[in-house]
């Protein structure tokens, strides 16, 4: 099938794209790299009569530090990350879960922004932003405002975005280099999306931790304390709370006790990687 007819607009900046954003006739509809809403035009899933490239504005390219973030352009794709073409705040974090998304040619087109705009439960980013604690900064033409990623994913294919809104940037919180991240998935074959994902940050310097279980056909859930799961940092393995894992996703409406067991094996494994 191929996709119903559309208008095609590439904007040469950013207020540019914000100004036919805000055309309330136009119901336009954001494209990045294309790769999720490629095939869901020619699924004709979506049939937005305007559509609005974003992929060549530089703004949405670059990055910066700012204090001790960094601040990711919404239009980075996995394979800048993966290439080491950004600064790395993470220690390798960003750079090993990029290699793990898709296939190459995925990479080669595919955003962050994107990933996030897109909020495929199983989506590597929403998973691996909400663990580190990433805000997402959303412009449109009344002004902008940023929100944490674990409040801008708020279910499957849904986010708090609202209509003629952009994804501009993404706020990374550089981590100390005495910080720990686990991270699981379980892919049928490699390359394809996740069916259970599991992440973990411990950063012992401020007793700080987070763990967030995605892939779960609504938002990620997000448990701010580890301890909870079996003590600390040297005990969670040993320790590991599987029944605490369990309820969690019971409560998310997981109902399906082998994808339960799934799910938990993966968290135990990140558990595993990080405690190590
Ligand atoms: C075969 C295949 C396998 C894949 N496997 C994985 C995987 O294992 N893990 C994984 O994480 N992902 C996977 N993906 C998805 C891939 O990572 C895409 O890059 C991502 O889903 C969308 O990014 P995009 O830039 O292509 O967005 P697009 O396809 O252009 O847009 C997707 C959606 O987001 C919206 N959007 C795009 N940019 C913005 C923005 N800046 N602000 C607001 N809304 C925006 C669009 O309007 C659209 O609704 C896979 C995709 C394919 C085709």
């Amino acid at each position: 099938m191929k996709a119903a007819s559309f208008a095609y607009e590439r904007p040469r900046s950013v207020s540019d794209a914000l100004a036919l954003l805000a055309d309330p006739a136009g119901e336009a509809r954001i494209m990045a790299g294309g790769q999720s809403l490629g095939p869901m035009l020619n699924l004709r899933l979506a049939q937005p009569p305007r559509i609005v490239d974003i992929a060549g504005l530089a703004e949405l390219r670059s990055v910066e530090r700012d204090g001790d973030a960094l601040v990711i352009g919404a239009c980075v794709t996995h394979a800048d990350i993966e290439d080491g073409r950004i600064p790395d705040v993470t220690h390798g974090v960003l750079q090993q879960i990029a290699r793990g998304i898709a296939y190459r040619a995925v990479r080669n087109r595919g955003t962050i922004g994107g990933s996030l705009g897109h909020a495929d439960p199983a989506a590597d980013w929403v998973t691996t932003l909400a663990a580190l604690g990433a805000r997402v900064t959303l412009a449109s033409s009344k002004g902008r405002r940023d929100l944490a990623v674990a409040e801008f994913i708020q279910g499957a294919l849904q986010t708090a975005l609202r209509p003629g809104e952009l994804v501009t940037a993404i706020r990374l919180p550089a981590l100390p280099p005495t910080a720990r991240f686990g991270y699981a998935k379980a892919c049928r074959k490699p390359g394809e999306f996740a069916h259970a994902m599991a992440a973990i940050l411990i950063e012992p310097d401020i007793a700080r931790s987070r763990v967030v279980i995605g892939a779960i056909e609504t938002r990620p859930i997000v448990v701010d304390d580890s301890s909870l799961f079996g003590g600390a940092i040297t005990d969670l393995r040993q320790q590991f709370d599987r029944d605490l894992a369990d309820r969690l996703l019971m409560q998310a409406g997981v109902t399906d006790p082998a994808a339960r067991h799934i799910h938990v094996s993966v968290l135990a494994r990140a558990i595993a990687e990080v405690a190590a």
